[in-house]
């Protein structure tokens, strides 16, 4: 969501006529879009800020926190961090400019001002705004903002707001102009995707819409919720060619009493019967998930629960994190944040540990079959290697040489080795 909100914070700076640069040396105004969700991503920005303080003293210079820390952490970066001039929160990017001007005008008069805009709306879904796109294969397009679930440890109801859909009509054009555009992907975000609705459109017709677009070849979504799982949307996913099989499920924990204190709203049989529902109708839908340890009070007999979650349904993937306490959220007002540092660390250790395992053996399984292989780019490691994501949302790598193709590309390729991250591929004869 926040690489999309970049893409539109960049559509309405170009429209206010700046113009855009990534050269931080050349820079009169360096913005920075922020996450509030885990302590690491709120290290990094105070230590670019930091990075940020030499080239101040040399030069007027403009620095601005958006998203979500600006949202949560306004007080303290209002008051206590003077390098900052502007801050605008995830429903106030429309503002930016006006923002942005005003803080070059006052350091032009040798003065300091600081320029805010946290409010958040019930209405901004920025319908009107056509992001600035820069990677050419896969659109990000958002369909809905906010969240009403208010899980305990979440950020995310505070920093951006309530939940509210986009038309979809909108939704339809934007994908149809990104098809124009070349993309070959589209991905549809929301905090809370699959609470999408807008009149008698609910998100399973709306994902259906969107992969009926002509010349799209693949459709993903980003992140729902166990809660709103209808037949229709599993049949979505099942069935429609154009709809890639990966089905995205964060469960967080594994034992009902912690499940209660973050507010999930499901048991952990209730997700077991949605994991059982799901391969029930289609078995090749990937899996993954989203896990946190070590959450408030959570003992080792309930985290063993967790651990039987990942060994039952053995995900292709897990996003496992430490608990980490976040300013203004229920888990924060209410518990405590009692599971000591290290157990937490062991418990994700464990999990990682066990779900590389799993991993490993799912993506052996696919050893000599051939998958189809949407083209991103080159490989991280070496700019000879290709690398693409099946349907499944798997990563796989390839040799140029052997192969060469180009972004956007679909490829069938044939998986002769893996890892647990990756599928390493070959030409197919
Ligand atoms: S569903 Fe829960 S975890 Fe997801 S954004 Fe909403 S409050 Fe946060």
């Amino acid at each position: 969501m926040n690489e999309y909100d970049s893409e539109l914070v960049r559509s309405l700076l170009i429209s206010g006529g700046f113009v855009l640069t990534s050269d931080r040396v050349r820079a009169d105004v360096i913005l920075m879009n922020t996450c509030a969700i885990r302590e690491n991503a709120h290290t990094k920005v105070y230590t670019h800020l930091s990075d940020l303080r030499a080239l101040k003293r040399q030069r007027p210079l403009v620095v601005g926190v958006l998203g979500c820390m600006a949202q949560n952490l306004k007080e303290e970066l209002t008051n206590k961090e003077p390098l900052v001039d502007v801050l605008a929160g995830p429903d106030s990017y429309r503002q930016l400019p006006k923002l942005i001007a005003e803080a070059i005008e006052a350091q032009e008069q040798g003065l300091r001002l600081k320029g805010s805009a946290v409010d958040l709306s019930e209405y901004e879904t920025y319908d009107d705004v056509i992001p600035q796109r820069r990677d050419g294969v896969n659109a990000w397009i958002a369909v809905m903002r906010g969240c009403d679930n208010f899980c305990s440890f979440c950020v995310v109801p505070y920093t951006r707001g309530r939940e509210r859909s986009r038309e979809p009509e909108g939704i339809l054009a934007e994908a149809r102009l990104v098809v124009a555009q070349g993309f070959k992907q589209i991905t549809l975000l929301g905090q809370n995707v699959n609470s999408y609705r807008s009149g008698d459109w609910d998100f399973a017709r709306l994902l259906v819409a969107v992969a009926d677009v002509p010349g799209i070849e693949r459709v993903r979504f980003t992140s729902p919720h166990p809660k709103d799982f209808p037949p229709a949307l599993v049949d979505a996913v099942s069935s429609h060619p154009k709809v890639c099989k990966h089905i995205h499920l964060p469960a967080q924990s594994g034992n009902d009493r912690i499940l209660g204190l973050m507010n999930r709203t499901y048991s952990r049989e209730a997700y077991l019967e949605l994991v059982d529902r799901i391969r029930a109708v289609n078995q090749d839908i990937v899996l993954t998930t989203d896990i946190i340890a070590g959450f408030c009070s959570e003992t080792d007999a309930e985290f063993a629960d967790t651990y039987r979650l990942l060994a039952e349904v053995r995900y292709h993937a897990a996003f496992i994190f430490k608990y980490s306490e976040r300013k203004h959220t229920i888990a924060a007002r209410k518990f405590a944040d009692d599971v000591p540092e290290a157990v937490k660390s062991e418990r994700v250790t464990a999990l990682v540990d066990l779900q590389r395992e799993i991993s490993r053996e799912r993506n052996r399984a696919y050893i000599g079959s051939i998958l189809p292989v949407l083209v991103e780019g080159d490989a991280k490691r070496s700019s000879q290697q290709g690398m693409g994501k099946t349907d499944g949302n798997i990563t796989v790598v390839w040799a140029k040489a052997c192969v060469p193709g180009h972004p956007g590309e679909i490829l069938n390729l044939s998986i002769y080795d893996s890892s647990a991250s990756t599928l390493y591929a070959t030409a197919s004869y």
